[in-house]
């Protein structure tokens, strides 16, 4: 009979409990015992709801205090010298430390760094690698948790990331694989612990195979397996690849001396086929057939057609899971109250996939092969890409720029800030009132803004060149378009892991997208008439408002995408109309659309680059476009920021000063627009000093022409207070007017 399982479930409860405890304790309002008896009974009732789903094994090991990849560095050993005091005596704290810098014990440090999970919004904790590394297997945590779940009754099957994949995700050394033969001892040893255990399957996670591997990487698959998979007669491992098509590598992922493979058949149906001949008379192939990243139901229909061949084929070597871990869906449906019956219906959480694979399970045991022919529904972007060949501004940058310099008059070296302002605990405390209908309409707009008259205000006083409204109707980037536009549904607990006790909880795009009517220009014209300085307007982008909602799965995501350009188009013209004459179009998530492999990157960049510039094609040439993104390394993305043609784009740079300079030194000219290096970092509490400033402008002013340079901090001010943002700015401000009068 066929088998369920899955690769791993949500570990922020079904109500975030994690996130609120993890909190209360690193406040110091909890002690650690209550902390750990959260998380086990987040455990048990993970492990309960597998079980009352009917998987064949539960899984083990997906549980962290703050990060997986985190447990892993800690189970091996890889913990940078600067957190080793105080650990003996308290591991919680240090786990802490490495992940936050901080703990209730302990003295603060500086943490690990942290960076995107492949092309999802999770964030690891990056593995410290070094050439002199000893690793130390410390698998305490894990076997714990293995007989915990085998103790309540469950077949524990240990979720454990792969040796190539664990390095691959280090940085620190050119190459991590010279650290293979120090680590695989500590592999060796930790499956033959399982093994005395009783566990049957331990899952090795190796998604690093649906990418474009070096062909070191490759090759090195065969002997790391070989070396452990002999360790223990007895136990079976799975080999789990997901988020990609192996493509290159599926004949090799199947060709190793594992006991099973799994495939995310939602990325990748088409090497369903060849991977039920390749699992040939012994391997168990896993079908990640149910969508791990997106909310909608499964189209069960489709599943049992196409898996009926495979199950009669393979029998109880098919195993039916999810695409990837659940860790990228939300917890349970059931406690969705805010959304309708009828919206509710079609969608699925994780407790709902749960049993979609037991319903699935039972569709294939039942019933007989269905001949009907599949009806797929053609996902192409090739459509939107052929309507967006005509994108372009009608005058080019150098045509646009002189316009815009004579409409603005801006002086050299112009300052700015990136859109929001300090959302401070009286505008949140009435917005929740607002929303609890507990003041008017009326009186929040009003309060709206009061806060917007302060912000320009302080705006002028610091002397700032370009003025923005400070955001304060926006909770959201994203959220704040979703609810204005038609298309989108909001829900009230879909709540997704992003990082830590960090949450996100992503729209859902449930219809074609339009735009009743406009969103911003309210605020931004109330802005521009309290002062005579240019307000910038302030927009997300599509490709953002995309790339951080749940996208449809019957449509192409170019077309939700073409869709949302139409929209902010229509506001673009608004804001332009309205005197607005400088327009900020934020893309902070361009870049982590970008798909994994790179034969798929041209036809992203045709369709979001495309709806990027159809917001702006129609504007003058003199409103002068911007854009923003929240990261400074594009050498990869570079063609595709240029061909955005916004007129002035603004990143971050503060904490990356030298990977940005080498950028620009390599690429002298590489971005031939204007642009402004964040020039501070936003995310620490620190002002910085006028000297500093000063100092790094001019290093800035070494590579990039002076003309084309703007002055500005690294990102949104709104999780900073007013008295930070208040002196950082000053200095700002006054390190561009040193600078100035010394060129
Ligand atoms: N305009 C937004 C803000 O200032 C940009 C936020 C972002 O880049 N993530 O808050
Ligand atoms: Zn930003």
């Amino acid at each position: 009979m066929v088998q369920t399982h899955i690769l791993g479930y949500p570990r922020i409860g079904a109500d975030r409990e994690l996130k609120k405890v993890q909190e209360a304790y690193w406040r110091g309002d909890i002690p650690q015992q209550e902390l750990l008896a959260v998380g086990a009974e987040i455990r048990r009732a993970n492990w309960q709801a597998q079980s009352d789903a009917g998987l064949a094994c539960v899984a083990v090991g997906d549980f962290a205090w703050y990060d997986q990849v985190l447990n892993h560095s800690l189970m091996f050993g890889v913990v940078g010298e600067r957190f080793a005091e105080g650990a003996a005596d308290n591991k919680l704290d240090q786990y802490f430390r490495l992940a936050r810098g901080r703990a209730p014990s302990g003295q603060p440090v500086a943490a690990c760094a942290m960076t995107k999970w492949f092309d999802t919004n999770y964030h690891y904790l990056v593995p410290e690698l070094s050439s002199d590394l000893e690793f130390l297997l410390d698998s305490e945590w894990l076997l714990t948790e293995v007989r915990e779940a085998q103790s309540q009754g469950h077949k524990a099957k240990p979720v454990v990331i792969g040796p190539l994949t664990y390095l691959w995700l280090g940085r620190g050394l050119d190459s991590g694989l010279e650290l293979l033969p120090k680590l695989l001892p500590c592999y060796a040893e930790l499956l033959s612990q399982l093994a005395e255990l009783g566990v049957d399957w331990v899952q090795l996670d190796e998604p690093i195979l649906g990418l474009d591997l070096p062909d070191e990487w490759r090759g090195a698959f065969d002997s790391v397996y070989q070396k452990i998979s002999g360790v223990a007669a007895e136990l079976k491992l799975l080999l789990a690849t997901y988020f990609s098509p192996l493509r290159e590598n599926l004949q090799l992922a199947f060709s190793l001396p594992v006991s099973g493979v799994h495939i995310d058949c939602v990325r990748a149906p088409e090497e369903l086929e060849t991977a039920a001949q390749l699992a040939g008379e012994h391997l168990v192939l896993s079908t990640g057939v149910i969508n791990g990243r997106n909310v909608w139901r499964a189209d069960l229909e489709k599943w049992q057609r196409t898996l009926k061949p495979l199950a009669e084929q393979l029998g109880d070597r098919l195993w039916l899971s999810a695409s990837c871990s659940l860790l990228h869906s939300p917890v349970d449906l059931e406690s969705e109250v805010s959304l309708p019956k009828e919206q509710r219906q079609k969608l699925a959480y994780s407790r709902e996939k749960l049993q979609e694979l037991g319903r699935l399970q039972q569709q294939l045991e039942a019933a007989a092969a269905a001949i009907v022919s599949d009806e797929e529904i053609l996902q192409t972007s090739r459509s939107v890409a052929a309507c967006l060949q005509d994108t372009w501004r009608e005058q080019r940058y150098l045509e646009r720029s002189p316009v815009q310099a004579q409409r603005w008059q801006l002086p050299l070296l112009p300052t700015t800030t990136i859109g929001s302002f300090p959302q401070t605990d009286l505008l949140r405390g009435v917005r929740r009132k607002y929303r609890n209908n507990e003041i008017t309409e009326k009186d929040y707009r009003e309060h709206l803004r009061a806060e917007i008259g302060e912000a320009i205000r302080r705006q002028e006083i610091l002397g700032l060149d370009v003025l923005v409204h400070g955001e304060a109707e926006r909770n959201d980037m994203v959220e704040y378009f979703g609810e204005q536009l038609d298309g989108f549904v909001h829900t009230g607990n879909g709540w997704v892991q992003s990082y830590g006790s960090r949450c996100v909880k992503p729209p859902i795009i449930f219809a074609d997208i339009s735009r009743p009517k406009a969103m911003t220009v309210e605020w931004s014209s109330y802005a521009q008439s309290l002062t005579s300085k240019p307000v910038k307007g302030m927009l997300t982008g599509p490709v953002t408002i995309l790339n951080w909602s749940f996208p449809r799965e019957d449509i192409h995501r170019s077309e939700s995408c073409l869709q949302i350009a139409e929209a902010l188009r229509e506001e673009v013209l608004d804001l332009e109309a309205a005197g607005i004459g400088i327009i900020q179009i934020d893309e902070p998530a361009l870049r982590e659309g970008v798909p994994l492999r790179e034969s798929e990157h041209e036809d992203y960049f045709a369709w979001a680059v495309g709806c990027f510039r159809y917001t702006c094609s129609e504007v003058k040439a003199e409103t002068q476009i911007h854009t923003h993104m929240c990261y400074s390394n594009f050498n990869a993305i570079m063609d595709a920021i240029v061909s955005l043609d916004a007129d002035v784009i603004t990143i971050e740079s503060a904490r990356s000063d030298l990977r940005l300079l080498s950028a620009f030194a390599k690429k002298v000219g590489g971005y031939p627009n204007e642009i402004g290096p964040g020039i501070y970092d936003i995310h620490s509490p620190n002002v910085p000093e006028r000297g500093e400033l000063v100092e790094r402008l001019k290093k800035i002013a070494e590579v990039v022409p002076v003309e084309r340079l703007w002055v500005n901090p690294d990102c949104g001010l709104k999780t900073r207070n007013w008295a930070e943002v208040g002196s950082s700015l000053l200095n700002m401000v006054e390190a561009a007017r040193a600078v100035r009068t010394e060129l």
